[in-house]
């Protein structure tokens, strides 16, 4: 049978470390895609370690700034000469910038989260498709928030409708969450599926380490998504609210 062929962006730290290194010790070979080449080597040699432990899964770093569609491009060629096929891609890479209410956006922030959160994506995601389609029955992971979801966080009786919310970072997620609602209404008729994944409140260099969850629990619903059966869903945001236990399809 063909290994497994995992391409993560944002791998060499965080919660995209983390997803590479449980998707290599359930054996699949995983691509590190980091912006920078030390900091991607480094990652390779951290996972090589960890998965020599869990049984020897590859690791490879592939260097990749989502927001430059040149680099994503070499990425592609590469694994496409490598590999000629790719069974998962985790779209991983992202950054909060901005903070403050609404009414006080800062408008350069705002588009730098959207070029990474949103642009990246996309740009990703077009360039992985062929490869993606050549794969038996690939699957997408965009790694959204909770607080993308509109429903979640306009809800005054939940735990985020009283949550006071700067604009940028909630609504690249939001738009997020469309994107890949719309990946999967095209690929519908096809073996690929597209979900987003609700990592919760982890603590990461993101947020300045301030989550309650671990990496391992925020790897969790990405995990699930890249890994899901023939029978699984496609087009849904998926992890749990907030402090909730139980995971599930959360509300768009
Ligand atoms: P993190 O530790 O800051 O890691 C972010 C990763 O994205 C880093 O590897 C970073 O690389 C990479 N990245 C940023 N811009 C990039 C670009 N242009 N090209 C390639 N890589 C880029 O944050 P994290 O918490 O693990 O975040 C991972 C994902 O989870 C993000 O999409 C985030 O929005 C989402 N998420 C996080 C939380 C949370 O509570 N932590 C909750 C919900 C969703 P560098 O090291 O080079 O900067």
């Amino acid at each position: 049978m063909a290994t497994t062929i995992a391409l993560i962006t944002g791998a060499n730290k965080g919660i995209g470390f983390e997803t590479a290194r449980q998707l290599g010790a359930r054996g699949a070979t995983v691509l590190a895609g980091a912006r920078d080449e030390a900091r991607g080597k480094q990652a390779e040699q951290a996972l090589r370690e960890a998965l020599g432990e869990a049984g020897g899964a590859e690791a490879r770093f592939v260097p990749l700034d989502v927001t430059d569609a040149t680099s994503v491009r070499e990425a592609a060629d590469w694994i496409g000469r490598e590999y000629g096929y790719l069974d998962i891609l985790v779209n991983n890479a992202g950054i909060a910038l901005g903070g403050g209410p609404p009414s006080q956006t800062d408008l350069d922030a705002l588009r730098e989260v959207y070029e990474t959160n949103v642009l990246g994506v996309i740009i990703v995601t077009n360039a992985m498709l062929p490869l993606l389609r050549r794969a038996p029955a690939a699957r997408i992971v965009n790694v959204s928030s909770e607080v993308g979801s509109i429903t979640s966080m306009t809800d005054p009786g939940g735990p985020l409708g009283q949550m006071p919310a700067s604009l940028a970072y909630p609504s690249s997620k939001s738009a997020l969450n469309m994107v890949t609602a719309l990946y999967a209404k095209e690929l519908r008729d096809t073996p690929v599926k597209v979900n987003a994944a609700n990592p919760g409140y982890t603590a990461t260099d993101l947020n300045h380490h301030s989550g309650f969850r671990s990496v391992a629990e925020g790897a969790e619903a990405s995990v699930h998504l890249a890994t899901l059966g023939p029978d699984g869903p496609s087009g849904i945001l998926y992890g749990h609210l907030w402090t909730a236990d139980a995971y599930g399809p959360l509300p768009w």
